[in-house]
């Protein structure tokens, strides 16, 4: 049996330990093969392998705010800003944010997590239809 395994269910990787059976979204736990429960980094190459298990949403969330990318949507790090806005929403035309996560929705939308320049720190999660991106580096 291998140590690990590692998948993608729908466009979301994912990484399980089969020590203890946990199943990780975050990219960084993918990248370093690491088991946040057993807290060990399992060995590189010790197995690959295709399962589907099933997603919940809490496992969608999970990726979006764990730095997840959904492929074709905007690219974590980039500048955006916010369009669309409704009277009542608490950033407006004009307000500045950089993508920090991203899923794809029904319709060929997709979920941002974006962290706006005047909350640091906090990941809000927008439609792709609110935000345009910025001609800017971020910086
Ligand atoms: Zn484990």
């Amino acid at each position: 049996m291998n140590v690990y395994d590692i998948g993608e269910t729908k466009g979301i990787k994912w990484i399980r330990c089969n020590a203890c059976g946990r199943i990780s979204y975050n990219v960084n736990d993918i990248e370093h093969k690491y088991c946040g429960h057993c807290h060990v980094f399992h060995e590189a190459g010790t197995g690959t392998r295709s399962v589907v298990v099933p997603l919940e949403a809490k496992d969608y969330i999970d990726y979006l705010m764990n730095g997840g990318q959904a492929e074709g949507a905007i690219p974590n790090g980039t500048r955006v800003e916010k369009v669309k806005s409704d009277p009542d929403d608490g950033h407006q035309d004009g307000d500045t944010a950089t993508v920090r996560g991203s899923i794809s929705t029904f319709e060929n939308r997709y979920l941002y997590a974006v962290e706006f320049d005047d909350v640091p720190g906090v990941k809000i999660v927008i439609i792709s239809s609110r935000i345009g991106v910025l001609n800017e580096q971020e910086g």
